[in-house]
């Protein structure tokens, strides 16, 4: 027999998770399949990956009702300082600016894990199909059908919404015919953490360097996640370095500023792509996080564009609902679809120009840029747009990122 829910949500890593936790509680029967099982993605202790959140996706959570449990792991940024290694133009953001606590908070990515995980299995409308893959889609006037394969066989579900949060490579996208652009940055990033002389007073740092970009995250413990991009014909190499060699070579390109750079971490090697759909809804189907868009990490923003994803598709959804429509029905996710055009191009645009602009080595583009950050620096009304920009809270902001219920 089929079962049948409202909504699935193929995909249950932090944004098809997310997603679970805003729709729970409006009288939805929610599924959500995943493959991995939670114990297995736990990266505990000093390697924990960083995540920069941004603040109004931790408005997101408080809307949410998980920003206390979350709020125990996350370090506040207070500053960034945006540099070009070898050039003298710099771009500050600070909290004042903003009249906020925080411009954004480092939490380490089991811990959002971990709280959404620990949120989803107090959910009774929400039925967890783990390890379990969805396979097939098929999409008809009333509902979609979903196929999903677990370890004791095939099971057939229906809902009369799935939502594709089954990242980069996802699958549903494919099965509904939706077409991506894709671009191989030839890029890796190399994610560590790392501990320096001195303390981080709560700063983040993007320093651009002729191997390319390099970030350093403020986290607890006095420690600092790491984001190195290096050209990925030079990744093995900076993976096979020792302890010693990688710290040198690290501090080379960051400077002095945090003192000597003690302590490394296992390091961890992530190739670059961007990705970015076509379209993010089709019949019976929407598409959330990586799904739509996978960018460069460099500014800290594949997953808080994906929290807002979930914050504007839950407040579309649960309006329908309570305005008696088939929260499914085209026109309702041609809502989600417009609300989200605008940010998902911002967001590409900002972050692919900056990995392009800072990685190109013309001559004399080093001065241009420096002249830009400098005169950027001192143009308040630009810096705004780019501080709202990386905060989260330009364009038109769901309920939930004002840390209001739904
Ligand atoms: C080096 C690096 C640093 C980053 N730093 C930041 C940062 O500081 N701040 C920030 O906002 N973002 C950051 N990001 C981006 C962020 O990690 C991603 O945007 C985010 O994790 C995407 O989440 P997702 O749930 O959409 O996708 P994923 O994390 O890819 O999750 C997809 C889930 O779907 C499941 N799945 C796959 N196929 C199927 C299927 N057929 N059926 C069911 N389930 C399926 C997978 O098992 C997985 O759990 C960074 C990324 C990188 C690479």
């Amino acid at each position: 027999m089929t079962q049948s829910f409202d909504v699935i949500i193929a995909g249950g890593g932090m944004v098809g998770a997310t997603l679970a936790c805003a729709l729970s509680g409006h009288g939805m029967r929610i599924a959500l399949v995943e493959p991995v099982r939670n114990e297995q993605r736990a990266e505990p202790g000093y390697d924990d990956r960083a995540i920069a959140l941004a603040w109004g996706t931790s408005r997101i959570f408080a809307g949410l009702g998980l920003w206390d449990a979350l709020s125990a792991h996350a370090t506040p940024i207070h500053r960034i300082h945006v540099s070009d290694r070898g050039h003298a133009g710099m771009v500050h953001m600070d909290r004042e600016s903003e009249g906020l606590p925080a411009i954004g908070y480092v939490v380490p990515a089991h811990a959002i894990g971990q709280v959404l995980a620990d949120a989803v299995s107090r959910l009774d409308d929400v039925t967890q199909l783990c390890p379990a893959t969805v396979t097939g889609l098929s999409a008809g006037q009333q509902h979609a059908q979903v196929m999903i394969r677990q370890d004791d066989g095939e099971l057939q579900v229906q809902a009369v919404l799935v939502v594709a949060a089954d990242g980069a490579g996802s699958r549903l996208r494919e099965q509904a015919g939706i077409r991506s652009q894709r671009r191989d940055y030839r890029q890796t990033a190399i994610v560590t953490n790392i501990t320096p002389q001195l303390p981080h007073n709560h700063s983040a740092w993007e320093r651009f360097t002729d191997t390319g970009p390099l970030a350093l995250l403020p986290m607890s413990q006095g420690r600092c996640g790491v984001v190195w991009t290096v050209a990925s014909d030079q990744a093995e190499r900076v993976m096979a370095l020792s302890d010693d060699e990688f710290l040198a070579q690290l501090q080379e390109r960051f400077g002095n500023r945090l003192g000597q750079l003690q302590r490394v971490g296992v390091r961890q090697a992530w190739p670059l792509q961007l990705l970015s759909a076509t379209q993010s809804v089709a019949p019976r189907l929407a598409l959330i996080g990586n799904a739509i868009h996978t960018l460069h990490p460099i500014a800290g923003q594949g997953f808080n564009l994906g929290a807002r994803d979930v914050a504007a598709l839950a407040e579309v959804l649960v309006d329908a609902l309570r305005g008696g429509q088939d929260p499914g029905a085209a026109p309702v996710l041609a809502r989600y679809a417009d609300w989200r055009a605008r940010d998902h191009r911002n967001v590409t645009i900002f972050t692919d120009g900056l990995a392009r602009l800072f990685t190109l080595s013309l001559p004399g583009l080093g001065i241009l840029r420096s002249a830009g950050m400098l005169a950027f620096d001192l143009f308040p009304p630009a810096k705004r747009m780019l501080t709202r920009l990386t905060m989260g809270r330009s364009g038109r902001t769901p309920r939930l990122a004002r840390g209001l219920p739904l």
